[in-house]
C-alpha cells in the first residue's frame, strides 16, 4: 500500500495559487532552499515540533512523557501542554484517505459555496427591493417637490393679494377719516348754525356757556337745549299767540321814551 507523509492539509488556501483550494503539504522535500518556508516539510519522517516562543516552562509535557529519552512520536505531550508549543508534524496517509479528507474539504467547500450563492442572491433581491423603494422614494420626493412648488406659488400670489388688500384698505381708511372729518365740519357748521339762530333770542352768557360745550350735542339736541333755554326765559314764544317780549340792551338813563327806546322787540 503506499503511503505519504503529510504534515498539513490546509482548507481554503488562498496563498498558494489561484482561487480558494485545498492544499496538501507532503513531507519530503529534498531541495532543501535557503529560504525554504517550511523546513518541517524537508523530513520525510514525522517529526515533534517544539515552538519556544509559546513554552512557559511549566515541565507538564515531561511529566506525562511515556519516553523522555526517546520520543515514540506518541503525541501525549501535546495533549497535556496548555499553550500548543508541542506539535507532532507529519502523519501517513494512503491516498484513499488523503482523497477522503480533500473530498471531504471539497463538499464543505461547495456547502460554504452554496451558502454563498444563497446568501448573494438574498443580497441581490434585497437589493432589488432597496432599488425599487429607491425609486418610489425619488418619484415621491419629485412629486413633493413639484406640490412644494406651486405651495409656495400660491403663497406668494396670495402675499400678493392681501398686500393689495391691506394697501385698498388704507385707502379706504384714508378716505373714511377724511368723509368723518368733513361730516364733523357739517355738524359743526350746523350746530354753530343752530346756535347762531338763537343769538337774537336768547342773553349773551346762555350762548357762550353753549358755545363752549357744543361739543357735546348734536344738531337736534343743541336745537332742543336752545328752545328748553328759550323756554325758560321766554314762555310766550311757546304760546299760541305769543307776546312780543322786551329785553334790556343796556341800563335805562331816564324818562319812558328814552327807557322804551333802549327795548327792542323780539
Ligand atoms: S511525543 Fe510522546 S514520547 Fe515524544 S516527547 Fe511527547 S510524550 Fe514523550
Ligand atoms: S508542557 Fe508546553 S509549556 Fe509546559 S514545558 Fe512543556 S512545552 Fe513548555
Amino acid at each position: 500500500m503506499m503511503l505519504g507523509t503529510i504534515f498539513d492539509i490546509q482548507r481554503f488556501s488562498v496563498h498558494d495559487g489561484p482561487g480558494i483550494r485545498t492544499t496538501v503539504f507532503f513531507k519530503g522535500c529534498n531541495l532543501r532552499c535557503a529560504w525554504c518556508h517550511n523546513p518541517e516539510s524537508q523530513s520525510t519522517k514525522p517529526q515533534m515540533m517544539f515552538y519556544k516562543d509559546k513554552c512557559k516552562g511549566c515541565g507538564k509535557c515531561t511529566e506525562v512523557c511515556p519516553a523522555p529519552k526517546n520520543c515514540t512520536l506518541c503525541g501525549k505531550c501535546t495533549f497535556y501542554c496548555p499553550v500548543d508549543a508541542r506539535k507532532v508534524c507529519g502523519k501517513e496517509y494512503t491516498v484513499d484517505e488523503v482523497f477522503a479528507e480533500t473530498k471531504a474539504n471539497l463538499e464543505t467547500a461547495n456547502n460554504s459555496l452554496n451558502d454563498a450563492n444563497e446568501t448573494i442572491s438574498a443580497h441581490e433581491q434585497k437589493i432589488e427591493e432597496l432599488e425599487t423603494e429607491v425609486s418610489t422614494l425619488t418619484t415621491e420626493q419629485a412629486t413633493a417637490e413639484t406640490n412644494f412648488a406651486e405651495a409656495s406659488n400660491l403663497l406668494t400670489d396670495a402675499k400678493t393679494s392681501l398686500e393689495e388688500a391691506q394697501a385698498s384698505l388704507a385707502s379706504l381708511q384714508a378716505e373714511k377719516d377724511e368723509l368723518e372729518a368733513y361730516k364733523a365740519k357739517i355738524e359743526k357748521s350746523e350746530k354753530e348754525a343752530v346756535l347762531a339762530s338763537y343769538n337774537e333770542m336768547l342773553s349773551e352768557e346762555v350762548i357762550e356757556a353753549y358755545t363752549a360745550k357744543i361739543d357735546e350735542y348734536d344738531a337736534v339736541q343743541l336745537d332742543k337745549e336752545l328752545a328748553y333755554e328759550l323756554k325758560k326765559t321766554n314762555p310766550s314764544v311757546f304760546s299760541k299767540n305769543p307776546q312780543p317780549q322786551y329785553v334790556p340792551k343796556d341800563e335805562p338813563k331816564g324818562g319812558l321814551e328814552e327807557i322804551l327806546s333802549k327795548y327792542v322787540n323780539k
